[in-house]
């Protein structure tokens, strides 16, 4: 069983092109291996002609196609079958060119899914240079240690032969798939898992099985064979399919109620008609703020506002255009202040402001801006003589143990603001 080469990610060009550079390495050396194999035994030194290769190239192609998509591991296949039963069969060497060929068509369906040509040049080149090596070198090691081609009997001896040589080839493939999630910046740990090791034994000892029944020469008990364990492996790999939906189903709901709960903390922290963070939030806005400037010393500045002769608005025109004016005196507040600066909705027509790490006289200068711009803004859309003005009271956070206290400061010098005439701004 192979893992297709992992999906790069996109800002990473550089690295990408490396793989690319790799991928073509491998190839070329994995074909000049083979090539130097051929040249020692010749091709189809085991009797089998070229009819057995073609059904040994469709065989891998229908083995690496009945894989699954894995959360974490990427494209799980069954290629462990017919690879070894094509080392079992062929050899080493013809065996390693029929499924680095198979290796090197798959990825190109891939296409038809979306996958960028450059990835899946990428995973061709790369997938049938590090089977060929996984095979021939696996291969080679097989017989060297006095493996059988064919094998006919399974005793303990052509057992232990046989675990040695699935196990050589996991070894290689594992060594070649970490080599590449090196050079991608990643985790090369990522290829150890029990899951894909599971996989990959069961697929060789069904390979194993597989090319016993072909080399005993009974065909009809082959075909059977291949069907039965065809049958499986789609069963297997429908099964897998189910599971990723039914993963990607529960993400999607996981998603879903994420952003419900993000929105009910949305809706209990901040107000319904200006979007501004509400009085509860504001409360513990500035609680945190008076703990934090006392911790580390630092200043900060509060300021109550509040818009003038409100009722009369609401009196005057109608709710509707209260709320409207609402809205307005909102945006303007927000508009003027700083994306560190807080602007919440405290009340009725009352909102607070906090400006961190700033002394009173900048906030009293930051909040008259705002004041002109309340009283500036064009509000004649509304009625013809329509105007809105707005008071402050502000408060500096230095030394202050607990919010209740500056807030009660604020609204003092908010009240004094009222009593002098409305419009303007009272920071001492
Ligand atoms: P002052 O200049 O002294 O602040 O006078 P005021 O009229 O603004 O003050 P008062 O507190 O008497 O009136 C505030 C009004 O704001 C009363 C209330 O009905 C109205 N109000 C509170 N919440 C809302 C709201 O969400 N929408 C609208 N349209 N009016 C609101
Ligand atoms: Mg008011
Ligand atoms: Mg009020």
């Amino acid at each position: 069983m192979s893992r297709s080469a992992p999906t790069a990610r996109p800002d990473e060009d550089r690295l990408w092109r490396l793989d690319l550079v790799y991928s073509i390495v491998l190839l070329v050396a994995a074909v000049s291996a083979v090539a130097l194999a051929a040249a020692d035994t010749g091709l189809f030194a085991r009797g089998h002609g070229p009819g057995t290769a073609g059904f040994f190239i469709v065989f891998g192609l229908f083995a690496i196609a009945t894989g699954f998509p894995h959360p974490v591991f990427g494209h799980v296949s069954f290629d462990r079958v017919a690879q070894v039963t094509s080392i079992l069969v062929l050899g080493p060497v013809d065996a390693a060119w029929v499924n680095g060929l198979a290796s090197l068509i798959y990825p190109w369906q891939r296409l038809r899914l979306g996958v960028s040509l450059r990835l899946v040049v990428t995973a061709s080149l790369h997938n049938a240079g590090l089977m060929m090596f996984v095979i021939l070198g696996s291969g080679l090691l097989y017989e060297y240690l006095g493996g059988a081609i064919p094998v006919t009997t399974l005793d303990l001896g052509a057992g232990l032969l046989l675990l040695a040589l699935v196990t050589s080839m996991q070894v290689i493939n594992d060594a070649g798939m970490m080599f590449m999630l090196y050079l991608r910046n990643m985790d090369p740990r990522q290829v150890f898992n029990r899951f894909t090791t599971v996989v990959e034994y069961v697929s060789g000892a069904a390979g194993i099985v597989l090319a016993v029944a072909f080399s005993s020469q009974t065909l009809s008990y082959f075909v059977l064979l291949v069907l039965v364990l065809a049958a499986g492996m789609l069963v297997i790999m429908k099964y897998a399919l189910m599971r990723v939906r039914l993963e990607k189903l529960v993400d999607a709901r996981t998603e879903e109620l994420r952003i419900q709960a993000e929105e009910f903390e949305r809706q209990a922290t901040h107000d319904k008609l200006t979007g501004l963070p509400n009085r509860r939030h504001a409360d513990s806005y500035l609680q945190q703020q008076v703990d934090l400037a006392q911790r580390k010393n630092r200043r900060g500045a509060l300021a109550l506002a509040d818009i003038d002769h409100f009722k009369r608005i609401n009196d005057g025109y109608s709710h509707a255009i209260g709320d409207q004016v609402l809205e307005r005196v909102a945006q303007i507040l927000s508009d003027g202040c700083r994306g560190t600066d807080f602007v919440a909705r405290y009340g009725g027509e009352e909102f607070l402001l906090y400006f961190p790490d700033t002394g009173v006289d900048r906030a009293a200068q930051v909040c008259s801006e705002l004041r002109k711009a309340v009283q500036q803004s064009d509000w004649t859309d509304i009625a013809p003589d329509f105007d809105v003005t707005i008071s402050f009271g502000l408060a500096e956070i230095r030394n202050a143990k607990h919010s209740r206290s500056i807030l009660d400061e604020a609204d003092m010098r908010l009240y004094r603001a009222k009593r002098a005439g409305r419009n303007r701004v009272i920071a001492a």
